[in-house]
């Protein structure tokens, strides 16, 4: 069966091009896709501008957009085993971390479908005049170009095509080339939920012949964009010749702050999750460990003695704690920000090298690295390496902790530990990023906005916020009684 969804249509590629998708944790093939090239591209914003311009999805009420989402959340939790192993099988992570987003996944189209179905009718101004109905009201964005990368990919897909068809706008979705497995399970869900053709759309393919010609395409009003920071650039750049909307998530360098008197135990484990979660493939990754001095010692010796002990290994292992690097190029660039960073001054606790284990021969497995006595100058610190590596810097008071958390382009997220409520509340307004966590790290609600301060990004994904983005306001004015003004009279 073809892969690409175009006008509730799967159908091949222009030309008859494929690509190939193998499993990151042993090379095993996976499955071949079509891949889409830019007449491909043209034919689905085609459809998804007729869709929008004619179709009956704009014009779908609220209650019954909200109904169908509830009825995609319902059939996700049917297939969640399905999905999840192909999540798995596309970015080689655990199978139970699939089933984890599989669970986020399902929440957030119930979220979004619920919140849209409660519709708010508009806001009502008050003009001074009863002959004046002045509402402003919420109406569809248009055709969105839906761009996502590969760490995530059904969960970041999730996190705008919820929102989207939530706010009755249509899409034509483009995930990474590493993994479009779940977006073509996605899609039928869609159709078997009932979305009308043309409402959705499917292109499967690489960054410059499939994803820049979405972002340069008249036809299109909004790009809404989850990824690196340079793609990040160059999308906002294609976007504004026709002055689309954008909405960015980009990565982050995002600071874990540990005073001296936080809660030991629970400040370690957090720590490494932080860091080591899905190989350190989470844009809101703890990658920056600032500790304070007196705490430093042992808290880094109990950090290193952690991330010794996680064991890394294929989707399907169950003594595994992580999985693979998602491909050999990636795992190229972390070793050259290790490397970097001890040519720097950086020193290595651990890992820092490929393991010897010829059971993960075939696989992109990078462990669990830690580097001490870092600086913020370094640049293991301050770019994005996107794997498992964590620095380590200290500090002194509370001042210098906050302006070595913000000592960065990014502001994604971040986290203090402290046992002192006042400090706690004091350095999360301090710190500069889209969400804090006080003694607690990663978790994130569909209720609560997502997103960046700073080079972190454009705008928000989730809570209320996140279906505004997918939204125009318009204000109509209505003289309920017409009469002449008399300006020139
Ligand atoms: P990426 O290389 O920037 O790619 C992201 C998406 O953009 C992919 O679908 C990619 O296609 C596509 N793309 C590449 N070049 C393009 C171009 N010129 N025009 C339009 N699209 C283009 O990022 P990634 O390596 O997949 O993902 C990792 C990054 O995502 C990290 O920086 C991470 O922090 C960030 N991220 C952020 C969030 C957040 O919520 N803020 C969440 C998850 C990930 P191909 O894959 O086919 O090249």
């Amino acid at each position: 069966m073809p892969d690409l969804f175009i006008g509730g249509t799967w159908t091949g590629a222009h030309g008859g091009r494929t690509r190939e998708i193998r499993c990151p944790a042993d090379g095993t093939p996976v499955g071949t896709v079509d891949e889409a090239g830019p007449e491909d591209v043209a034919a689905a914003v085609g459809a998804a501008r007729d869709a929008f311009d004619r179709g009956p999805w704009p014009r779908t009420p609220a209650a019954e957009r909200g109904r169908l989402l509830l009825r995609v959340a319902r059939l996700l939790e049917r297939d969640r085993a399905a999905l999840a192993r192909a999540e798995s099988l596309d970015t080689g992570k655990r199978l139970v971390e699939s089933e984890y987003d599989l669970d986020d996944i399902a929440a957030c189209f119930r979220w979004f479908g619920t919140l849209v179905a409660s519709g708010d009718g508009g806001r009502v101004v008050d003009t001074g005049t009863a002959e004046v109905d002045s509402r402003v009201v919420r109406e569809p964005v248009g055709v969105c170009a839906l761009i996502t990368p590969w760490n995530y990919p059904l969960l970041q897909t999730a996190w705008k095509v919820a929102p989207a068809l939530a706010a009755g706008s249509t899409f034509v979705l483009k995930p990474s080339e590493l993994t479009p497995h779940t977006a073509i399970g996605l899609m039928r869900l869609l159709a078997e939920a009932g979305l009308p053709d043309g409402a959705a759309n499917l292109v499967l393919g690489s960054g410059p012949g499939t994803g820049a010609p979405l972002t340069e395409d008249p036809r299109v009003d909004l790009v809404s964009f989850t990824g690196g920071l340079a793609t990040g650039r160059r999308v906002m750049a294609a976007a504004a010749p026709t002055v689309k909307k954008v909405a960015l998530e980009l990565g982050g360098k995002n600071p874990n702050i540990v005073f001296a008197d936080a809660d030991f135990d629970a400040a370690v484990d957090h720590a490494l999750t932080a860091a080591f979660l899905h190989s350190g493939q989470v844009c809101s990754a703890g990658t920056r460990l600032l500790v304070q001095d007196r705490l430093h010692q042992r808290f880094t010796e109990a950090v290193v003695a952690g991330a010794r002990r996680i064991r890394m290994g294929g989707p399907f292992d169950p003594d595994a704690r992580t999985g693979p690097l998602i491909s050999a190029a990636h795992r190229e660039k972390v070793e050259r920000y290790v490397a970097a960073g001890i040519a720097e001054g950086a020193r290595l606790r651990c890992g820092g090298h490929r393991p010897d284990d010829p059971a993960l021969r075939d696989g992109h497995f990078y462990p669990p690295t830690v580097l001490d006595a870092c600086t913020a100058a370094m640049s293991v610190v301050r770019e994005e390496s996107f794997g498992p590596v964590l620095t380590v810097e200290r500090f002194t008071t509370e001042e210098e902790a906050v302006a070595l958390a913000n000592d960065t382009e990014y502001g994604l997220a971040g986290a203090v530990w402290t046992g002192d409520g006042e400090r706690a509340r004091r350095v999360a307004s301090r710190v500069r990023a889209g969400t804090v966590w006080i003694n607690d790290f990663h978790p994130y609600v569909p209720q609560a906005e997502w997103g960046g301060m700073k080079q972190s990004g454009v705008g928000r994904e989730l809570g209320p916020s996140g279906l505004a983005e997918y939204q125009e306001t318009k204000h109509i004015w209505h003289r309920l009684t017409p009469r002449p003004g008399g300006w020139f009279s």
